[in-house]
């Protein structure tokens, strides 16, 4: 048994703010992320909406399967759509409570990658908090298995570990694998800067179904027989992998807590990560809660939050 330092709670020492384009909505959109108290949880919070109800956890409970971006929604149908490069932001630096206001039904896609989520958040500064985080331990396998190569599995691990494959038929993308051991650093340096990306004959397909809206060579890799369309060319020859790496990360984080655990999974998408946590959920001998707190959670409209913000406006 490893000897494990005790790791306790984070959220920001201050909030962020940042604004942009929905991918898929086309939409502007203002969001704002606030620190949170201990045992909050990642929560968002639709400022466009005052009559209904407007919060919606990011767990597992409120994902909805969706095949081009990961969505949660409350009870009611109120959701937040393209929430994966925040949630791989706070996962890939640990951060435990926040609470994301937006004012609309996506979150901006920036660069299509979590660099400046990363970089403000950064520069914001993280406060650690007085309770100990919890931890979600794979203690035996859950696998799925959807046809046509996508499958995942969630197995036991002494560290998280994502294992990733990609299998594109476009011959710039091709097949391509990544081994990520998560560590402190780890999410900035490997990861965060990948881009999402794109067929350009897809991109026709979305638009026809009223989707790609406010999709554009600034916020995506666009790939097209063989070659970029993007004149600075990739991040990294393996920017692909790397980037769906990300998405997966995003999407574990809605287990709540930090994992203790291996994924291993072959053509990845949103819709196969949120239906192996959906099988996992439903698996409750395959799972322990480390530091499990039995505390009710604050609601997160009550809070007040202090005023100055680190802020970036594309
Ligand atoms: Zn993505």
């Amino acid at each position: 048994m490893l000897n494990r330092t005790v790791q306790f709670q984070s959220t920001l020492a201050r909030p962020v703010e940042i604004s942009g384009i929905g991918v898929h909505s086309g939409r502007y959109v203002e969001t704002t992320i606030h620190p949170a108290p201990v045992h909050h949880g990642i929560i968002f919070h639709r400022t466009d909406l005052i009559d209904s109800n407007h919060i919606i956890p990011a767990t597992v409970d409120h994902a909805v399967p969706h095949q081009l971006c990961t969505r949660i929604q409350n009870c009611d149908g109120i959701g937040v759509n393209t929430i994966e490069h925040f949630m791989a932001a706070f996962h890939g630096m640990g951060i435990d409570n926040l609470l994301i206001e937006v004012d609309g039904p996506e979150m901006p896609i920036l660069d299509g990658s979590s660099t400046l989520i990363t970089d403000l958040l950064t520069q914001a500064g993280l406060q650690e908090q007085s309770e100990v985080k919890q931890v979600f331990v794979m203690v035996d396998d859950v696998e799925i298995d959807l046809g046509n190569g996508r499958h995942a599995r969630l197995s036991p691990h002494d560290q998280l570990e994502l294992n990733v494959s990609i299998d594109f038929e476009d011959q710039l993308i091709g097949k391509q694998s990544l081994s990520y051991s998560h560590n402190k650093g780890t999410f900035r340096s490997k990861l965060a800067n990948a881009r999402t990306f794109c067929m350009l004959k897809d991109v026709e397909t979305m638009r026809t179904n009223g989707l790609a809206r406010g999709g554009s060579l600034d916020n995506a890799v666009v790939v097209h027989e063989g070659a970029i369309l993007n004149d600075e060319g990739l991040r990294s020859d393996d920017e692909f992998v790397r980037h769906k790496t990300l998405d997966c990360l995003g999407d574990l984080y809605l287990l709540g807590m930090a994992i203790r655990a291996k994924l291993t999974t072959s053509c990845p998408g949103h819709a196969l990560s949120t239906k192996l946590l959906q099988a996992v959920m439903a698996r409750p001998d395959c799972f322990v809660i480390e530091n499990k707190a039995e505390v009710s959670k604050p609601q997160a409209g009550t809070l007040t939050y202090p005023e100055t913000a680190v802020a970036a406006h594309s």
